[in-house]
């Protein structure tokens, strides 16, 4: 199976080649024909299964056999819920649409930021990723019109009705036009999101990607027993001897995140922390700085790492072990993609033990276990 088996013209394909996919992930495989043939489609797949491209590839696709967008009526709306995942999949949308013979604009908005240079770039945009409560604002100030959507991507709309969205999205929603394609992406198949999918999806194509299938088999694990007040030490011992770079911490709290990047910085490592309680601009800050390589360890709580995307990231430590077992899958999700090699830490104190038994169990896999307290550090 090929990018160009699935209905994907010559100019697409060839920027897909350029990015260095060799063959599509299991959701492209079904999603990108369906799209293609304008059906709707339900996505149950998380961050890393490949959901973007499953989307922008067919939409860039379509777009090149029609009209540009006139004036501020976009022709596809992909509501999000983070900014970082904005800004994540406009980039795909641009890393995509390099060249082709049918410029397609694509523009991402969202909060946090001033409002007027996204409502002097809006004209003549194909494709707006947004967050809710900006694209109202914007709504509102008849900067962006609705009512030429023609395709509706939800990406991650679990995530959108997690952090509260459902009134923005039932207002927008209620601004389309009927007559549209709708896609809906969402890690889980909640009651809310089923209801949205039975509110806005006509016979969707139902694609549903395994969260364990992402996981994949390049992650090297591994577990240490550690007393907790040992954790700062041994976290700070591992990123100094190994001499890691590029290392990205999970912990539970916003506290704590701040805690152990002081530590670290105290201690010569350079780290910063990202929580729901920085502002969006501190958050995408920070995140660009992570991306590039300027920032050696990146703490981060759950909330605040959806979005985070990026390619080749070879360290991932659960410095606090999450509380579902589909939390740790999805975060050491995180390194090991598109065939790099990757590793992932977690540092089990004795009350997390049976905890992290539950969570083998239910990933299928056994992590090897070290213990901390043979190691000198
Ligand atoms: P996503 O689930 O859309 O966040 O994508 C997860 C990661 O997989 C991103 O880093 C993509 O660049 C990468 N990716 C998506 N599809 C492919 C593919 N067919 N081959 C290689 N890498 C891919």
């Amino acid at each position: 199976m090929s990018f160009s088996n699935l209905g994907l013209s010559a100019p697409l394909v060839k920027n897909i080649i350029a990015q260095q996919y060799e063959k599509p992930y299991p959701i492209q495989q079904q999603a990108i024909p369906a799209i293609l043939q304008g059906k709707d489609v339900l996505g149950i797949a998380q961050t890393g299964s490949g959901k973007t491209a499953s989307f922008a590839l067919p939409i860039l696709e379509k777009f090149q056999h029609t009209e540009p967008s006139r004036n501020r009526f976009v022709k596809a709306l992909v509501l999000v819920p983070t900014r970082e995942l904005a800004v994540q999949v406009k980039d795909v949308f641009h890393a995509f649409g390099t060249d082709l013979q049918r410029k397609v604009k694509t523009l991402a908005v969202f909060g946090g930021v001033s409002i007027n240079p996204q409502m002097m770039q809006l004209q003549g945009t194909d494709v707006l990723v947004a967050t809710p409560g900006r694209l109202l604002d914007l709504v509102e100030s008849k900067a962006v019109h609705l009512s030429q959507v023609e395709v509706l991507v939800l990406d991650e709309a679990d995530k959108m009705l997690n952090l509260g969205f459902k009134e923005e999205m039932d207002k927008i929603f209620a601004l389309l036009p009927a007559k549209r394609q709708t896609i809906l992406f969402s890690a889980t198949l909640s009651n809310d999101v089923q209801s949205i999918n039975e509110a806005l999806l006509h016979n969707p194509v139902i694609i549903a990607i395994e969260a364990e299938s992402i996981s994949p088999e390049q992650i090297n694990q591994v577990a240490y027993n550690i007393a907790p007040e040992k954790k700062g030490p041994f976290l700070r011992h591992l990123i100094k001897q190994g001499e890691w770079q590029q290392v990205l911490v999970f912990v539970s709290a916003t506290r704590t995140a701040d805690n152990v990047a002081d530590k670290l910085n105290k201690n010569g490592i350079e780290a910063a922390a990202m929580h729901s309680k920085k502002s969006q601009g501190a958050r995408t800050e920070v995140l660009q700085k992570f991306k590039k390589g300027k920032l050696r360890v990146l703490v981060a709580t759950d909330l605040a790492s959806r979005g985070i995307d990026i390619e080749l990231l070879p360290y991932v430590i659960n410095y606090d072990l999450p509380r579902s077992p589909k939390d740790y899958i999805h975060r050491i999700g995180r390194t090991g993609r598109a065939g790099a090699t990757g590793e992932a830490i977690s540092l089990i104190t004795p009350e997390d033990q049976h905890h992290f038994k539950i969570i083998q169990k239910k990933m299928g896999k056994q992590v090897p276990i070290v213990n901390a307290e043979e190691i000198d550090f």
